[in-house]
């Protein structure tokens, strides 16, 4: 089981760096090996990466998938991701830049005035991490609202390669034995998180067996999922929760989740 340590404060994260404004740039500034722009992402990296063009391509399907699947207009704000060939030098780039931040492997920042950033290091999780942290920026740049659960769900469902989405994601075994424990929550129990409570290690796991569900589930499901996010870009409405609008389309609900994902057990 993936356990995401980048985004469990990402909120708070977000806050701090409206607190400070705009970053300082020259402090710790590395000397970039690589830059290029490759709309809506503006690529720096103090490494030579041989795969950056099917990386940076990658990012764009991910930015197609994305709007596709969610019915969502693409945004044209800039994107900048920054990537280091070492943990040591991504912390220190970001500690001369931000200051102090919780240890996390990886980050997606917005301050009040820049654009989204999204800093990793190359490593194992490297890719997982850039379609991770990729995901909220392409859906913050699309959305100026969303619930923490959803957002994290849908980073977590996104951040596989395409291929792997519906079956392939480590999370599945440890959420069927939940499943059989009787212990997934709800999903009314997720919509209640929110920056104050954050996300535990199963949260996340759970968030993105309802993002699942909701991309592969029964008929209707998918659809309340566009329904509802193109609701949550009006601002003078106030959007019926999902878990209502599923309720409504599947009074068996817990159900109906759960065959779902034990059709989809490893064999
Ligand atoms: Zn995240």
């Amino acid at each position: 089981m993936m356990f995401r340590q980048d985004c469990h404060s990402r909120r708070w994260v977000l806050a701090l760096a409206v607190c400070f404004a705009a970053p300082s740039a020259s402090a710790g500034e590395p000397l970039w090996v690589e830059a290029e722009r490759l709309s809506p992402f503006v690529y720096r990296a103090d490494f030579h990466l041989d795969e950056r063009e099917s990386l940076l391509g990658e990012l764009r399907q991910l930015q197609r998938d994305l709007s596709e699947s969610l019915a969502l207009e693409a945004s044209d704000e800039p994107i900048e991701l920054y990537l280091f060939r070492d943990e040591k030098s991504y912390r220190e780039y970001l500690s001369a830049r931000f200051g102090d931040l919780p240890a996390r492997r990886a980050l997606y920042i917005k301050t009040t005035t820049g654009p989204g950033m999204v800093y990793a290091f190359r490593g194992p999780q490297f890719a997982i991490d850039l379609r991770h942290e990729s995901t909220h920026a392409l859906v913050h740049g699309a959305l100026t609202e969303i619930p923490l659960w959803l957002d994290e769900g849908l980073a977590e469902y996104f951040e596989m390669p395409a291929e792997q989405r519906q079956a392939g994601h480590p999370h599945l075994p440890g959420i069927l034995a939940r499943l059989r424990a009787g212990e997934l929550p709800r999903l009314e129990t997720l919509e209640r998180l929110d920056d104050t409570t954050g996300l535990s290690r199963d949260d996340y796991a759970a968030a993105w067996a309802w993002v699942h569900f909701l991309h592969h589930g029964p008929p209707g499901a998918h659809g309340e999922l566009v329904s509802y996010l193109r609701e949550v870009q009006q601002p003078s409405v106030q959007p019926v929760p999902l878990s209502t609008r599923l309720r409504r389309l599947l009074p068996q609900l817990e159900r109906t989740f759960a065959e779902h994902l034990a059709r989809h057990a490893p064999r």
